[in-house]
């Protein structure tokens, strides 16, 4: 065996200390113990390292010391002792820095390496124990004595030594930088400190371990601690495994599932079904190629069919793509319906179905007849209908939508906070769609629907966008001829749509959209004209809604005014309408029972079917009083009226006010306490005696928030008819808003708080003089019913609202001086 090493002679496995030349490696002698048994030799100093008997390492060897002992050994053709450093890190080491047990090794040929430095192999020998060392200069030597092992393998060495393969066995399975051949080297070791000494050094350990094993001399202490090891090691391997297999499970499930459906195509198209899906593509596409549709719209669909195509029809994307695709197929791209601009034959239509609304009636008109002229002037204004709800507007759009013969369509944006729901999700996200425009543009399956647009006063802005913003995009003629949805992503024409679009009130729509559109006022309607459209509309079909014929039933008018009166209070004829329906099935159900039932309706069958009235007319039964007024008040419900009650407290000066008050509100009441005290004398009152007095100010109706600067002079009203103690008239209502000087100034909403007035059976309306242009749009038939006091100034208002001054101190105020006199009394006692 050639004993001459050159470095590619170094076998790749020397980690495992497995090379099949163990046995001849070195013809180097163990060293022959002297009469104490113990033996002489250099020292080679390991770092970081430890060579276990009969394994092989290569060791890396820099000029100095070491290479001194290993060229002297050479020399001496003798073996060396290996010792341990406990601790590496230690640069110039002094005897008791070793570890007291070693290890005899011969050392092969030195090899040296281009950088000056020089390696060779290493074979361990036995295991000595350090006793002496005889020279620390130039080099070590020390005197050691080797360490007797016993090799006899006795019941629970065998079984350890078991164990110890078995563990073995399964980290070398586990262990790709572990040979096969290990477990089988293993198996032919039949001592059990060699065992663990092969073991130990093919296994990966941490050099603080591998000192531990060098320093148990009895086998079996060696054994129990490298089975330890070797459980630890299989743990730290199984994990590696299983978190490799996991790896490799997902690799190879997207391989298995690849293959699965090439193999289902496979499958498919024996079966002939593969030629169905290929069939429905094709379908797909040819749908798409007939379609009429913008250009852009047909390439985007190609781009997808083709995508489509390449996909088994199992694949997850494909509903995705589908739906899309159903999308650009099913919009009306270039579906429209003809328009029928007969002025006279829209004019009939709209009397049909509604009675009244000649303003909203004749602008419409107007609207078809500019069509008419000029059919391709694209640009009209937006319509808004702004009124309170039941008043008609919604359909008074059907009716028009019915005499242009186009399709009808709404969409409420109340609550709309979010852009995506007008203008889509993205297709990046799941589940998207397209907004609520296009949604609604489909189902009307034309692209020139009439298009109601209700609440758009109530709609929203929030962090996720602003709707309005996306709106104005909608409505305006510059730019609705390319709508962009995120979701479609391509642009769609809505040029050809008519807009009309709701409100209750227009106070909160945004100005943007405000100046986009015309207004058409829907004010709401007096008993007269309630009455007329019960008649002509609300009855006739109710009757023929719950079954019933025409002929059979019969509404006398006392009837429908009670039920107008008693059971509703609105400014539009919803409820109406609902009530008259709740007593015609009534009606149908006792028909159908075979029961007798009356035929003309009169107000004690009002009662009789819908129970005790829900609503009196308090005004009437109301008295004269003290501290409180009526004012009209705008709501969007159309006109509310609104009880003022004043009462005056001993106190501290305080100004209270309750009954969901808005700030204005405040402000005004505040501006009537102040007109009030500045007039004190006017009133017969002592400027200080405000002070010992608290006033409460409440605005009852149920929590309904109320806000406005117009309840000022009512305010006013009701405070010095308080102080004063004259009485109000309670058939009076009042609006306008008060200037600190007592001036009247003009305010909004004067049809509906006139109606609403008229409505509760109020007689007189003082407001301020400046509305009185108002009151063109308030039908003559209230007028004749009301009296209106226009007035510049608060006394005008006091003159007409109170009772004349009596003379007589008010009684709160001989209240009030008694309790002060009594206090001063108290105060002067003590
Ligand atoms: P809005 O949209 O203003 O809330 P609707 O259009 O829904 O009100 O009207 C409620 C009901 O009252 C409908 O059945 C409607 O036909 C009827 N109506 C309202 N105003 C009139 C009118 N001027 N003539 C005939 N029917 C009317």
């Amino acid at each position: 065996m050639k004993d001459d090493w050159s470095r590619s002679d170094i076998p790749e496995d020397f980690t495992t200390g497995l090379h099949q030349r163990t046995e001849e490696l070195y013809r180097v002698p163990d060293a022959e113990p002297d009469r104490d048994g113990l033996i002489e030799c250099p020292v080679f100093i390991m770092r970081d390292m430890v060579v276990y008997p009969r394994m092989i390492s290569p060791v890396f060897i820099e000029p100095g010391q070491n290479l001194l002992a290993v060229q002297e050994a050479q020399m001496e053709e003798s073996t060396m002792i290996a010792v341990v450093l406990s601790d590496g890190e230690i640069e110039d080491p002094v005897p008791e820095d070793f570890l007291p047990v070693g290890v005899e090794i011969a050392v092969g040929r030195l090899i040296s390496l281009s950088d000056g430095n020089s390696s060779a192999l290493i074979q361990g020998r036995r295991r000595v124990e350090l006793v002496e060392f005889t020279q620390t200069e130039p080099y070590y030597r020390a005197r050691v004595r080797p360490i007797y092992e016993p090799t006899e393998v006795d019941r629970q060495t065998d079984a350890l030594m078991r164990t110890a393969r078995d563990y073995f066995e399964r980290c070398v399975q586990l262990d790709r930088s572990l040979p096969d051949e290990a477990h089988l080297f293993s198996i032919n070791i039949q001592e059990p400190g060699w065992l663990v000494d092969m073991i130990a050094t093919a296994i990966s350990l941490p050099f603080k371990e591998r000192q531990t094993l060098l320093m148990l001399p009895d086998p079996t202490e060696r054994l129990k601690r490298i089975n330890w090891l070797l459980a630890q090691e299989l743990d730290v391997l199984e994990l590696e495994d299983e978190i490799q297999n996991q790896v490799q499970n997902e690799v190879d499930r997207s391989q298995r599932e690849f293959y699965l459906r090439e193999q289902m195509k496979a499958i498919q198209t024996e079966l002939g079904e593969g030629d169905i899906w290929v069939r429905e593509v094709a379908e797909l596409r040819e749908r798409i190629e007939s379609t009429e549709m913008p250009e852009e719209a047909r390439l985007a669909a190609r781009k997808e069919i083709d995508r489509l195509a390449q996909m088994p029809s199992m694949a997850p994307e494909v509903g995705i793509i589908r739906t899309y695709l159903d999308w650009i197929l099913e919009l009306p791209w270039a579906v429209s319906t003809e328009d029928n601009l007969d002025v006279s034959h829209a004019a009939s239509i709209l009397d049909q179905n509604h009675f009244g609304l000649k303003d909203a009636k004749d602008r419409i008109l107007e609207y078809i007849a500019v069509r008419s002229l000029k059919p391709k002037r694209m640009r009209q204004p937006i319509l808004c209908f702004v009124g309170p709800p039941g008043t008609g507007k919604t359909s008074l759009g059907q009716s028009i939508a019915a005499a242009l013969e186009r399709k009808f369509v709404r969409v409420s944006l109340g609550g709309v906070r979010d852009e995506a729901e007008i203008r889509g999700h993205r297709r990046t996200y799941i589940g998207a769609l397209p907004g609520r425009i296009l949604q609604t543009i489909r189902r009307a399956g034309t692209n020139n629907p009439l298009f109601m647009l209700d609440e758009i006063d109530k709609l929203g802005a929030d962090f996720r966008g602003d709707p309005a913003a996306a709106l104005l995009e909608v409505l305006d003629p510059e730019q609705n001829n390319a709508f962009s949805d995120h979701y479609l992503e391509i642009p769609f024409d809505l040029s050809k749509v008519m807009f009309i679009t709701t409100a209750n009130g227009i106070g909160s729509i945004p100005p943007a959209l405000m100046d986009r559109m015309e207004l058409i006022e829907f004010p709401g309607y007096i008993e007269e004209e309630k009455l007329e459209i019960a008649n002509r509309f609300l009855i006739p079909r109710q009757i023929e809604e719950s079954g019933l014929e025409e002929h059979e039933l019969q509404f006398q008018e006392q009837a429908v005014r009670r039920i107008i009166r008693e059971y509703t209070y609105e400014a539009g004829v919803r409820n109406l309408e609902r009530e008259i329906g709740r007593m015609c099935r009534k009606i149908a159900r006792l028909k159908s029972e075979k029961k007798g039932f009356p035929h003309r309706l009169n107000p004690q069958h009002v009662e009789k079917f819908l129970g005790p009235p829900q609503f009196f007319q308090t005004e009437a039964e109301r008295q004269d009083e003290i501290g409180v007024a009526t004012a009209v008040a705008w709501t969007e419900n159309g006109g509310e009226i609104m009880p003022v009650e004043v009462l005056i407290l001993e106190g501290k000066g305080n100004l209270q006010i309750t009954g969901q008050i808005g700030e204005v509100m405040q402000e005004s009441a505040q501006a009537a306490l102040s007109y009030l005290k500045w007039h004190s004398r006017d009133f017969g009152l002592d400027p200080e005696v405000y002070e010992g007095l608290d006033i409460h100010i409440h605005i009852p109706e149920g929590a309904i928030p109320k806000d406005g600067p117009s309840a000022g002079i009512t305010i006013a009203t009701a405070i010095i008819s308080a102080f004063t103690e004259r009485r109000v008239y309670k058939e009076i209502g009042m609006t306008g808003e008060i200037t600190l000087r007592g001036r009247v100034l003009p305010v909004g909403g004067v049809r509906e708080k006139v109606l609403a007035a008229h409505r509760a059976g109020l007689r007189t309306i003082i407001m301020p003089e400046r509305n009185q242009k108002d009151l063109v749009d308030v039908p003559k038939r209230v007028l004749a019913d009301l009296k209106i006091v226009p007035v510049t100034h608060m006394d005008q208002v006091l003159e007409v609202a109170l009772y004349p001054p009596t003379g007589e101190k008010p009684e709160w105020l001989k209240r009030h001086n008694r309790s002060e006199e009594e206090s001063e009394g108290e105060e002067s006692n003590e």
